[in-house]
């Protein structure tokens, strides 16, 4: 899943206020933070087969370490963890470790059953989602608009930026999403592992400023 993420990222807002939407986004996206350095280091695979499914092409051969249920609770735990030790926030250290973990579930829904359930494990899972292109615009399209409804009613602008900055990431994650099915092949598996980590350059901090120019509404 790609915008679904950021859709729990938005939604989480308002359950953990004090928790900065970059550290949201951020905790959203950490499997597919890890998932990419995997890849690089040589630990991971994946390969790139043309229509291997109706939205992307992707085929994840290997990635138990990113993507495994087993692990997703230890980076879960661990990114909580982390959190609690950097801002003392309770509440908000639990919400970022089930967002963490929020990951899983909406990549189980999307990918076909390729997802193992512990590194070394055979059994792999996946609900396969991404076999047809309008049911996954419906589904992730509705987890996208009630994410971003929840964060408007959640918070405020305090200025320009916090108002247009934030509608322009809202943007752009559309402008990216929605091509995405007609994309011509990646190069290479490599530029993909690249491009999702340069994403995550850009949408982690772009947050993170967005969240300095809102406040807690009401
Ligand atoms: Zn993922």
């Amino acid at each position: 899943m790609f915008i679904g993420h950021f859709a729990v990222a938005f939604g989480a807002k308002k359950a953990a206020p004090k928790v900065s939407l970059g550290t949201l986004i951020v905790a959203a996206a950490f499997l597919d933070v890890v998932w990419p350095v995997m890849v690089l280091l040589g630990v991971e695979s994946f390969r790139i087969v043309p229509g291997f499914t109706a939205v992307n092409p992707l085929d994840f051969t290997y990635y138990p370490w990113s993507h495994s249920l087993l692990m997703t609770m230890v980076w879960s735990v661990a990114f909580g963890l982390v959190y609690f030790a950097v801002s003392g926030d309770r509440a908000g250290a639990v919400c970022v470790g089930l967002v963490v973990a929020s990951h899983w579930v909406l990549d189980f829904i999307s990918h076909i059953p390729d997802m193992p359930l512990y590194p070394g494990g055979s059994v792999k899972l996946g609900l396969g989602l991404w076999r047809s292109i309008p049911a996954t615009f419906a589904v992730e399209g509705i987890l996208f608009a009630a994410g971003v409804w929840m964060y408007v009613h959640a918070t405020r602008a305090r200025d320009r930026i916090g108002s247009n900055g934030w509608w322009a990431y809202v943007a752009l994650l559309l402008a990216l999403y929605i091509p995405g099915p007609w994309a011509s092949r990646p190069p290479s598996e490599n530029i993909v592992a690249i491009f999702g980590i340069i994403a995550l350059l850009i949408f982690g901090p772009w947050a993170y400023w967005i969240d300095r120019h809102r406040e807690t509404a009401g």
